[in-house]
């Protein structure tokens, strides 16, 4: 991981909702928008409340009408999370929204160009102390004739690379459009530039990141349905982050935007670069050594600990002995299966060796006591109390690894799984 690049910090928010700064030495934070209609106002409200409740730091909400800017006079008062407006072609429109007491405006180069009009809506938001997003997706940059003297200087810059025809317009249009807010002195600005294509997404914001110290925003657009779209995304934004790139995120799905909000702070978790909230659960994939359902187990395993524990708990869940002790020592809750049966160790020390129908009721029953004993302070989280000895595959104790050696692990009989 490298050290994260310095930027000028930009503040979303106000004494009401709580202030989110972005850059400088704030976390990263998690941003995500609306997929409803703004003008259906209750709908909206209780989209931006799930949103928060999933760990939104920022919620975006389009208002392509003035229908849309009116409701936020509605909404802002209902929710407690900043809002930020996301504004195309109608300038108007991010007036109205800063009228209406918004916290910060998107605009995009690619369709409001006219100096004139983005200088009334740097002047509102300087006026209010609001900042405001430059985005250039890919997508949207439509003037692709635009600044032709610097597109062949960049051009010869980036000729090497391979999106040098993009990165170029990309820069040259953020230099254009910046120099309307520093003319006005106005500089609470972020970036993004986004794409669909993720080696662009690199390349542009490695690009972007030398030439301004504005914070970033980083995503992948459009970046499809979550079962393609998590990879699509987090392989740049992991690639960028761990070069200490970036200043808040949004994933984007053509999904419910709450895996957005938890597969972005995921990411950040991942990379420590958030502090966890919750559990932090690992599981084995499972193979020809299984010895209960384990994907089952998981999947309830983590429902039940997300609604129920706020700690960052580090709790394994393993299908056999082979990698279950190792991974046990490490955690700080851990079952592992054997023969049908769930052994279950807390802080390395053994606590039950439980038939298969009560590993779940059992291992929830011992992360809730685990998690009281932290917050009494009689245990710290992380800390290995004893080494774990190796489970006998067959009995209670003994010398488990030696008998998988010596091939004397027949009891052991690998449990069909009807996968549907
Ligand atoms: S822990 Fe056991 S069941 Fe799970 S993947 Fe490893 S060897 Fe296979």
């Amino acid at each position: 991981m490298n050290e994260r690049r310095k930027t000028r910090q930009v503040r979303v928010g106000d004494d009401r909702v709580g202030v989110v700064p972005i850059g400088g030495d704030a976390p990263v934070s998690v941003q995500t928008m609306t997929s409803g209609y703004t003008h259906d106002v209750d709908a909206c409200v209780a989209e931006i409340h799930k949103l928060a409740a999933a760990g939104a730091d920022i919620v975006r909400v389009a208002v392509p009408e003035k229908k849309d800017t009116e409701a936020l006079a509605e909404i802002l008062p209902q929710v407690k999370v900043p809002i930020v407006a996301d504004v195309h072609f109608h300038f108007q429109r991010a007036l109205e929204a800063i009228e209406a007491g918004v916290h910060k405006i998107r605009l995009n180069p690619g369709n409001i160009q006219d100096r004139e009009q983005v200088g009334k809506v740097i002047d509102a938001c300087k006026e209010r102390g609001l900042p405001i997003r430059v985005g250039v997706n890919e997508g949207s940059i439509i003037e692709r004739r635009d600044k032709q003297k610097r597109m062949k200087e960049l051009g010869g810059v980036f000729s090497g690379a391979k999106h040098g025809h993009f990165l170029a317009i990309m820069i040259a249009k953020l230099e254009e459009y910046l120099e309307i807010f520093y003319e006005r002195d106005f500089y609470d600005v972020t970036i993004s530039a986004k794409s669909p294509d993720p080696t662009l997404v690199i390349d542009a914001y490695t690009e972007i990141s030398k030439r301004f110290d504005h914070p970033l925003h980083l995503g992948v657009t459009h970046a499809g349905p979550r079962e393609t779209g998590a990879i699509r995304s987090v392989a740049p934004l992991a690639h960028l982050l761990a070069s200490g790139i970036g200043d808040t995120i949004r994933i984007s799905y053509a999904n419910d935007p709450v895996f957005e909000v938890e597969d972005g702070l995921e990411l950040l978790y991942c990379l420590e670069l958030r502090e966890r909230k919750g559990v932090d659960l690992i599981a084995c994939p499972t193979c020809g050594r299984i010895q209960v359902d384990l994907f089952t187990l998981v999947q309830e395993v983590r429902e039940k600990l997300a609604a129920e524990i706020e700690l960052p708990i580090k709790v394994a869940v393993m299908g056999c002995i082979v990698n279950g002790p190792g991974e046990a020592e490490g955690a700080d809750v851990a079952i592992f299966a054997g023969d049908r049966r769930g052994i279950i160790y807390v802080q390395g020390q053994k606590v039950a060796n439980v038939p298969e129908e009560e590993i779940l009721d059992r291992l929830l029953e011992e992360c809730r006591k685990f998690e009281d004993r932290v917050r009494s302070g009689e245990v710290k989280l992380g800390e290995k109390v004893v080494e774990i000895l190796p489970p006998d595959p067959i009995g209670e104790l003994g010398s488990g690894f030696e008998k998988i050696a010596q091939g004397q692990v027949e009891k052991m009989t690998p449990l069909t799984i009807d996968k549907g």
